[in-house]
């Protein structure tokens, strides 16, 4: 009885981003509790060996090649997910990227890429996706922000900018599709082992150690610690959850 609460088998879910790092851990998940995923991005070879990984789940698994900062690009997306499975039950908007610059430094065509990339196309996507949604009978979206929609640490301009925005527009959507059965709720990553921070641990010396001493958890997490809450969130077991935003995170944002 518990148990089928949280069984996704027949729903399907789109994940942006989901061809890589803490998308491809939400969207296994969902695969291993038996939803059919439609993995988003623009690379195509990771986007081949993501699928790969979602079919050998027992599940089926396509790749939309799909910039989610171009209109035109998602509302096609979003057809060709309707046409190869017929619905759409679960959305989750994680496609992200960030600049790191302090804002006297930031240029504003790096601003807009980032805005359009981490906030922008979470209203896109969504917006392009809620007549299936509604017409799921219980739709779900999840939107991915950060330990930057609570802090905002001097390299996070418009990436702190962006990620307060989607917790605000979580709320929003939150209360305009309550009464559709659409629950919306964002995760909060804390630091997490993938491509978008490689780039810092490189760059900013010491980064490594100072995570493993600010996180409770004493661990940087891991894309699989996703899992669990993607499920939650995807599944009738948080029908009464909607507008949150749950911090993943080991601990970060409660350590003093
Ligand atoms: P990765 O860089 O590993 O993955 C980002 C994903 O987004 C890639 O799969 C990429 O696909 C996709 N993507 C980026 N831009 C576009 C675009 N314009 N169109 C389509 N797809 C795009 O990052 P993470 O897995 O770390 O990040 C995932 C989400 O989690 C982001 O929203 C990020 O801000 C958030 N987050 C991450 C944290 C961390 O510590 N890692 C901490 C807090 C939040 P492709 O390469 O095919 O374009």
């Amino acid at each position: 009885m518990t148990s089928s609460r949280f069984d996704l088998r027949g729903k399907v879910a789109i994940v942006t981003g989901g061809n890589g790092g803490i998308g491809l851990g939400l969207a296994r998940g969902l695969a291993d509790a038996g939803a059919n995923i439609a993995v988003v991005g623009r690379n195509e070879t990771k986007s081949a060996a993501a699928i790969a990984d979602l079919g050998q789940r027992g599940v089926k698994a396509i790749a939309v090649t799909t910039d989610v900062t171009d209109q035109a690009a998602v509302a096609a997306m979003i057809d060709r997910v309707v046409k190869e499975f017929g619905r759409i039950d679960i959305l989750i908007n994680n496609a992200g990227m960030s600049i790191r610059k302090p804002p006297h430094e930031l240029e504003l065509d790096e601003w807009n890429k980032v805005i359009d990339t981490n906030l922008t196309s979470a209203f896109v996507c969504s917006k392009l996706a809620y007549p299936a949604l509604k017409a799921s009978g219980n739709g779900k979206v999840i939107n991915i922000g950060s330990m930057m929609s609570i802090f905002g640490a001097s390299f996070a301009t418009a990436y702190a900018a962006s990620k307060g925005g989607i917790v605000q527009y979580t709320r929003a959507c939150a209360n305009a599709w309550a009464p559709d059965n659409i629950q919306v709720n964002a995760i909060l990553p804390g630091w997490i082992d993938t491509d978008l921070t490689r780039g810092a641990r490189q760059q900013v010396s010491g980064l490594h150690e100072r995570v493993l001493a600010r996180t409770p958890a004493g661990r940087w997490g891991d894309i699989d610690d996703f899992a669990g809450i993607a499920v939650f969130l995807s599944s009738p077991a948080s029908n009464f959850v909607t507008g949150t935003a749950i911090p993943v995170d080991g601990g970060f944002s409660v350590m003093a």
